[in-house]
């Protein structure tokens, strides 16, 4: 596993297929957070870290290099707006649920979360 530089940091996510979780990689540009590398991570050592404080704020973007999901290949994901988790997704799917607390919706666009809401 890659340590975070500087300007980075890692936030937990689950695959919405294998409900194993994984690191995603996000460094801060401007106020912006960008997506940049997502890694095999298990939850006991996210918690060693310290990863599952990690919180984003503002507008998330993709890198180009965004590898996708570790674990099913999904290249696009969902923040969870009741725990606030990321969640894999494909582009395709209209209904998402979060396998961390169960919460179901239906995806809005991709580009439009609402980061305000929840206890974030
Ligand atoms: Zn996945
Ligand atoms: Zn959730």
């Amino acid at each position: 596993m890659k340590h975070p530089k500087r300007d980075e940091m890692v936030v937990m996510a689950t695959c919405q297929q294998t409900k194993r979780t994984f690191g995603i990689t996000a460094q801060k540009q401007g106020k912006d957070f960008v997506f940049t590398w997502a890694f095999k991570l298990n939850a006991d050592s996210a918690k060693r870290e310290g990863f599952e404080k990690n919180k984003v704020k503002g507008n998330i973007f993709m890198s180009e290099d965004y590898p996708g999901c570790p674990h099913c290949g999904a290249m696009s994901w969902f923040q969870c707006g009741k725990c606030g988790r990321f969640v894999c997704m494909t582009y395709e799917q209209e209904e998402v649920r979060c396998p961390e607390c169960g919460n179901q919706g239906k995806v809005v666009t991709a580009d439009k979360f609402d980061l305000s809401g929840g206890d974030l």
